[in-house]
């Protein structure tokens, strides 16, 4: 083997596996060129690294024995276009003896032939795997000093070092990856310990910064249609709060592309873009990064990243800066939603103390947890005190409401009246309302205990004035009565024909007040559980007989129909005549009241097992479904179209007095049109 050839293998071998052992791009790099300078001999060399779709990715440059900082953007230049650029395209190496005679060098201001003149220069690409990874350049001042022997040894090297700096590319890049996984996690880590919303956002900011390693960083939330600046690293505290509309401005641009942007540096056509960045107080925007903030893919806000340290951002600043706004998205939202219940846990908490109900919070057991202001002012006992006895020892519980256990109080409020102790042993009338609620995380039981005391003390007066009335106004109306009937016999009999007629106006009247104020009477009564008056054996016959009597004027006033339908062979009844009687008077009227002129009555009375089933049916209005029960209760009045009066106490009174007797009454449509009222009365025992 010729001493040449040997060299040169010797050479290759020794060069192979000084590039091997590097790993590190840079370190590759210089290796590459010293190596080359120092076999193929010239002034100045340089390398530029490509990624697998032929951007510059990475650089260096050697001038004589020293590492120069080269910017790979500036060599992106040479790879386009220059030298560099024909031999990436050609992908084959290019000798070029005199660089004042060939067009491919690239002349640089610096380069000119009067100044530096005319140089020879080597280029030759770098491949590895068939795949070309950079291109690798070699410049002597002199022309002419290289030959075709040069460009061999060079393609040589070149050879050797393609694989080296693809594996070198590659564990950079894997490295990157890397840090921007650790830059990530370490974001997620940090960002979601917070739960508190500004400090949460000076969080975020403060991860962005370090992971991007810019200047400031900021970060704006979507509301209605707008972007709403919420905080920023920078001093300018007057941009917290300031709106920009979600249609202008490059921000709202992210947000509407639900995707990130990067504007490398300012130049003519990013100018207009960046002006809005510019309005932030106190910064001149070299260079500007944007991301969009997500949430289970809703964009609601941005994140920004302003002016990196090193003046150009990283190939994967985006990527960070996206993963981050990514990671801020849950956390802001999960602070947004703690922030919005930790509201109504406030207000909810305003609204316990500054209740006028006391009100008391226990666990499922019935200790006492918490009490407002009005509940230690009712029970006389301080809140601290009342925090340790049961609900039991605040006031009488109704366990058929609540259950034994408390097993039967749910979401929806149970009510009941109660006695309320205080600490003078003195007591309070309460109406109670009951139900579950969550009270600082737990389930527990909410007690509201109104002070009924004055409404209690206003019913008995009002029952008490009503009982005297009615019961003042009994004996004069029954003087009156008496009177009336007297005129009866005092005129004498040739006037009787006149008079009689007004007389009987008069005593048909005055039975009718009779009867209203005894029904008021009763319902009062009925309505404190007394029990019905004394009870004598009358035949139905009689009662209804009676009662059709009662309301014949009425009846023939309206030109109504009533007929009877009794089934034969009735048992009496054991009942209070006079208040059964105005039971079926009532209803009666009633139908009379609310059936048009001309319309029909039906009475009746049948037995029904141990009953007898009164009923009265008439083909008037009729009843609505939902109005079935209602019409029952006291001062209950349907709105319909008769303009009949009335008070809205006759059915109230029925059905007390119905139900005293051991019956029951409902209302039912009427076979056509109508309704039918039935009541039921035991029948009594014959023995
Ligand atoms: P009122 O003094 O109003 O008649 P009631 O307690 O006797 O009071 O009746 C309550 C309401 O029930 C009445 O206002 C009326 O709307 C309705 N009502 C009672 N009886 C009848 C009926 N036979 N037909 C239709 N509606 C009736």
């Amino acid at each position: 083997m010729p001493q040449n050839q040997r060299a040169v293998l010797e050479l290759l071998y020794q060069v192979s596996r000084e590039f091997a052992t590097a790993l590190d791009l840079k370190v590759v790099l210089t290796r590459v060129l010293f190596s080359a300078i120092k076999n193929v001999g010239g002034e100045r060399g340089s390398v530029v690294v490509m990624d697998d779709h032929g951007r510059a990715v990475d650089s260096a440059f050697v001038y004589g024995n020293q590492v120069r900082e080269s910017a790979t953007m500036q060599l992106k230049d040479t790879v386009d276009r220059g030298l560099a650029g024909w031999v990436v395209r050609s992908r084959k190496g290019a000798l070029v003896p005199d660089t004042s005679l060939d067009s491919r060098w690239l002349r640089r201001e610096d380069d000119h032939v009067d100044r530096s003149g005319a140089k020879s220069a080597i280029c030759v690409p770098l491949m590895a795997r068939e795949k070309l990874v950079g291109v690798l350049t070699l410049v002597h001042p002199i022309p002419k000093a290289y030959n075709s022997e040069h460009l061999e040894l060079m393609q040589a090297i070149a050879d050797q070092a393609g694989i080296a700096v693809l594996n070198a590319r590659l564990f950079s890049e894997s490295q990157r990856q890397a840090r921007v996984m650790t830059a990530l996690a370490e974001g997620a880590a940090r960002i979601n310990s917070f739960v508190r919303i500004d400090d949460l956002f000076e969080n975020i900011l403060l991860q962005t910064k370090q992971a991007l390693q810019v200047d400031v960083t900021v970060l704006a939330l979507v509301d209605g249609s707008d972007l709403v600046f919420r905080a920023t690293s920078s001093n300018a505290s007057s941009l917290i709060g300031k709106r920009v509309k979600l249609r202008e401005g490059i921000a709202g641009m992210v947000v509407r592309q639900e995707r990130g942007i990067i504007i490398p540096s300012k130049t003519s056509d990013t100018q207009p873009l960046l002006a809005e960045v510019e309005k932030i107080p106190g910064i001149r925007v070299g260079a500007f990064a944007c991301a969009p903030i997500h949430v289970q893919g809703k964009v609601i806000g941005v994140l920004e990243a302003i002016n990196p340290v090193n003046r150009i951002f990283d190939p994967d600043a985006l990527l960070v800066l996206t993963g981050l706004g990514a990671l801020a998205g849950t956390t802001i939202q999960n602070a947004q939603l703690f922030e919005s219940l930790d509201m109504a846990r406030k207000r909810y908490r305003d609204l316990f103390e500054d209740s006028i109900d006391p009100i008391v919070i226990t666990d499922l057991q019935g200790h006492i947890i918490e009490v407002n202001k009005q509940a230690a002012v009712l029970s006389a006992h301080a809140a601290i005190s009342l925090r340790e006895f049961n609900i039991e020892q605040v006031h009488d519980l109704n366990f058929e409401r609540t259950g034994r256990h408390f097993e039967d109080i749910s979401d929806f409020a149970l009510t009941y009246e109660s006695t309320l102790y205080d600490s003078h042993g003195g007591t309070h009338p309460v109406e109670v309302y009951v139900r579950k609620v969550i009270f600082d995380n737990a389930e527990s039981i909410q007690w509201i205990l109104r002070d009924i005391t004055e409404r209690k003390e206003l019913d008995s007066l009002r029952e008490d004035l009503a009982a005297m009335i009615y019961h003042d106004l009994r004996s004069p109306l029954a003087n009156i009565l008496s009177s009336v009937e007297m005129l009866d016999d005092i005129f004498p009999a040739e006037q009787r024909e006149l008079v009689g007629p007004i007389v009987q106006i008069a005593h048909h009247s005055i039975n009718r007040i009779q009867r209203l104020v005894s029904s008021l009477l009763d319902l009062n009564r009925l309505e404190q559980n007394h029990p019905v008056g004394d009870r004598i054996s009358v035949e139905v016959a009689t009662l209804v007989s009676d009662s059709l009597e009662a309301i014949k004027p009425s009846v023939e006033g309206r030109e109504q129909t009533i007929s009877i339908n009794l089934s034969s062979g009735l048992p009496s009844v054991s009942v209070d005549e006079d208040m059964i009687r105005r039971v079926l008077i009532n209803l009666l009227e009633n139908a009379a009241k609310y059936t048009p002129v001309g319309g029909s009555i039906e009475v009746g009375a049948e037995v029904s097992g141990e009953f007898l089933r009164f009923y009265v049916q008439d083909n008037g209005l009729g009843i609505p479904d939902v109005d079935r029960e209602r019409v029952f209760d006291k001062f209950t009045r349907l709105k319909n179209k008769t303009g009949a009066s009335g008070l809205g106490v006759g059915l109230a009174f029925c059905k007390l007095a119905v139900q005293g007797h051991g019956g029951k009454i409902w209302v039912e449509p009427a076979p056509q049109r109508g309704s039918k009222f039935v009541f039921t009365l035991p029948v009594p025992n014959e023995k």
